[in-house]
């Protein structure tokens, strides 16, 4: 079996991880947090970096230390993980969703200016598999009716925007570093922002809102989202090889993208826009609309052969959570439900080799010549 993702923990991880057990250091109050969010920050080009223990996390932090009201609006891609809608409407606000774009994938930012109302306070933009959402207009519209942007750049560590790091162009920026992620800590997130005071308020969050001086005392309800030494740790160890990462994973999507190439009923995302070369988060794929059968179908046939695949995301505006809670009654965003129910990844973690690669190029070729033929 290719499982669908293996991280490559072959640099420092062990050298770290002994360090925090040697020391002792293995809660949040260990060194490397603080060395892990400087090395991250410095990474995104940042004054900022708030480690906390997931990126889900980092979500809920970033939206809450932006003290909107409720019944707020936010503005986001239908098209992406619920760990976004649902950080907007767990702190009262409104989730305001856009369909995709469909080369990229990635939120279609035309689409904001006709969904701005009065009560529109922020854009999530969400960067999605591997090339980053097109930032200047995002940031034009933001200045224009005075909007706060939340990047989640969880699956863009490493990536730019014209040359600016991916992470840098929100108020409030996130990233995740669970296993399927560029660089990892097994689950890990963080916050980045320029403000010194949103820094000040997502500590305070992250870290039940404890207060310096009379520390059982507290104004305002925070979580605990701390992130521990020994996640750090193993942050510190997978930074130190995020070019040769972002390199590898990008060599993975041409690769797969030229043994592909000439399979029948296969749209794959474009290797480059204007802006951004991909870095394959994932290598995704999705059905062309003459195929007879669905994803799920490619999928199965994909596991009989030993091949481990995921599905795409499925959109906001369909989720059974949000629907019960009267969201998004009657929306509907044609792009991103064909993404949903066309589109799939295959193989692609750090730790997949060439020779991997090459196998699972071929089971696809195979599948999809079987699939088309019957
Ligand atoms: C992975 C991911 C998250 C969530 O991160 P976790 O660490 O799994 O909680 C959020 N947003 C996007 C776009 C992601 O890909």
């Amino acid at each position: 079996m290719i499982p669908v993702n293996e991280p490559l923990l072959n640099g420092n991880e062990k050298k770290y991880l002994n360090e925090c057990i040697d020391t002792g250091w293995i809660s949040s109050e260990g060194p490397f947090v603080q060395s892990f969010e400087q090395q991250m920050a410095a990474a995104v080009g940042r004054r900022h970096g708030i480690a906390v223990c997931n990126g889900t996390a980092a979500l809920e932090t970033a939206v809450a230390a932006l003290e909107l009201k409720p019944g707020d609006e936010v503005i986001l891609p239908t098209f992406t993980i619920i760990s976004c809608a649902a950080a907007v409407v767990r702190q009262g606000c409104v989730p305001v969703l856009l369909d995709s774009d469909p080369e990229t994938w990635n939120m279609d930012v035309d689409q904001i200016e006709a969904k701005l109302t009065s009560r529109t306070k922020a854009i999530m933009v969400v960067h999605i598999y591997g090339l980053p959402v097109d930032m200047d207009p995002v940031i034009a519209l933001a200045k224009k009716y005075d909007l706060k942007i939340i990047e989640d750049a969880a699956e863009m560590h490493g990536q730019t925007y014209k040359g600016q790091p991916c992470g840098s162009f929100g108020d409030i920026s996130t990233f995740s570093f669970y296993p399927n992620k560029h660089i990892t800590t097994g689950e890990g997130g963080m916050v980045l922002t320029d403000d010194d005071q949103l820094a000040e308020r997502c500590r305070s969050l992250r870290n039940l809102c404890f207060q310096p001086h009379k520390r059982f005392v507290h104004e305002e309800l925070g979580y605990n989202f701390r992130m521990t030494n020994l996640q750090a740790a193993l942050g510190i160890a997978q930074i130190e090889r995020l070019a040769e990462f972002v390199e590898r994973k990008r060599s993975m999507g041409l690769r797969y993208t030229e043994m592909l190439a000439g399979v029948e009923g296969l749209e794959m995302m474009p290797v480059h826009t204007e802006y951004a070369k991909n870095i394959y988060w994932v290598f995704g794929m999705v059905l062309k609309d003459e195929v007879s059968f669905n994803a799920e179908e490619a999928m199965r046939r994909l596991g009989e052969k030993g091949i481990g695949t995921r599905p795409f995301f499925w959109p906001m505006h369909e989720q059974p959570v949000f629907q019960k809670m009267g969201l998004f009654k009657e929306e509907c965003y044609p792009v991103a439900e064909r993404l949903a129910r066309r589109g799939f990844y295959i193989p692609s973690g750090m730790a997949l080799s060439d020779g991997q690669i090459g196998e699972v190029a071929k089971a696809v070729t195979e599948v999809m010549k079987d699939l088309i033929s019957n």
